[in-house]
């Protein structure tokens, strides 16, 4: 796999790989520790919630009590549909290659998505570039995950509890 990088994209993928403080995950998480969310990584939920132990796609924050998840995905990988997005440029060597690999992993995605909404899961998926706006990206965490919050004080009369036994 590692082979059929170009050289421009492996630099990329380095850069990446090495510039651990910015990884997108990690500043998402960042965001929504500092909103005062608390949350699981990579989908791990108990066996009662999901009998395998995690959510579909492993999303990367789970909001267990507010049935929330949030996917922060990297515009080359995940092929982010944006038009002004120059990360999701397809590379100009091997365009069958990864072309097929991309359609793939959109597939994929759309399937995960697809398949927690079946299950009564919300879901946001933050694009990596949108990360250049932090303050774009906090409203829309806060609009997510508070929308949610109201539902479930709705339905719930836990709530001081949940305060406490928070994720
Ligand atoms: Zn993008």
């Amino acid at each position: 796999m590692t082979d059929t990088l170009t050289k421009e994209r492996r630099s990329w993928t380095m850069a990446q790989i090495h510039s651990k403080n910015t990884k997108p995950e990690l500043i998402v998480r960042k965001l929504c520790f500092g909103m005062g969310f608390r949350y699981r990584l990579q989908g791990r939920v108990s066996k009662k919630v999901c009998p395998k132990g995690f959510l579909p796609g492993h999303p990367d924050l789970v909001f267990r009590k507010l049935k929330s998840v949030i996917f922060v995905n990297g515009c080359f990988w995940h092929q982010h549909s944006d038009k002004n997005c120059k990360a999701s440029r397809i590379p100009k060597s091997n365009i069958e290659f990864w072309t097929k690999k991309f359609e793939r992993n959109v597939e994929r995605d759309q399937r995960n998505l697809k398949e927690l909404q079946n299950i009564g899961w919300h879901t946001l998926v933050i694009w990596e570039c949108e990360l250049k706006n932090l303050n774009a990206v906090k409203n829309k965490i806060e609009q997510f995950l508070n929308s949610k919050e109201i539902q479930y004080l709705e339905t719930s009369n836990d709530y001081l509890q949940v305060a406490e036994d928070s994720n």
